[in-house]
């Protein structure tokens, strides 16, 4: 079985920051999401609250226009928007993240965009005032690294696309 690691806020758990979940837009998403469940292919994970962030919690964001990979190499640094540091955190949550994907020997994960973990294809500028850059967030740039590939909830067509042509599977229904 071919798994694959998902945001938790993305399958249905109020971990956000702001106490909330993340639903699909689109009805088709949902029913995706919903089949990958019934087969038992989703490894949830949030990897703000593995690391042990309450929720709710403040918001926060990479500073100054900078990404994961930034933050992974000690040159950029993530604030909640009361000025706390929570880098450390982040960089704790990503790790796990990676860990849970390894384990359950993940090659794909859908993650939510936008955020400083899980954002995949922009994430906020460090700024507080909504404005965001294309980037990814600490926990995405652990995983590619990783090599495991990552897509956004607006990329769900293109990851069923992959899984339902993904050798794995094939081989494993012809045993
Ligand atoms: Fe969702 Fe990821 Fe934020 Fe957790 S860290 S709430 S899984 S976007």
């Amino acid at each position: 079985m071919l798994k694959i690691l998902v945001s938790a806020c993305l399958a249905g758990h109020p971990v956000r920051y702001n106490g909330k979940a993340k639903s699909a837009k689109e009805a088709a998403h949902e029913a995706v999401l919903a089949r990958w469940r019934d087969e038992g292919r989703l490894v949830t994970v949030c990897p703000e609250v593995a690391a042990g962030f309450p929720t709710p919690r403040p918001p926060a964001e990479i500073q100054l226009r900078r990404s994961g990979a930034d933050v992974l190499a000690a040159e950029a640094t993530i604030k909640d928007n009361t000025g706390a540091d929570v880098t450390a955190l982040f960089i704790a949550g990503a790790q796990h993240a990676l860990e849970r994907a390894l384990a359950e020997n993940c090659r794909f994960a859908l993650l939510a965009d936008g955020s400083p973990s899980c954002g995949s294809s922009f994430i906020h500028d460090g700024a507080f005032s909504g404005s965001t850059h294309p980037a990814t967030g600490v926990t995405v740039a652990l995983l590619q690294r990783n090599g495991i590939r990552v897509f956004a909830e607006s990329q769900i067509a293109e990851l069923e696309a992959e899984i339902a042509h993904d050798p794995v599977r094939s081989n494993r229904r012809s045993v």
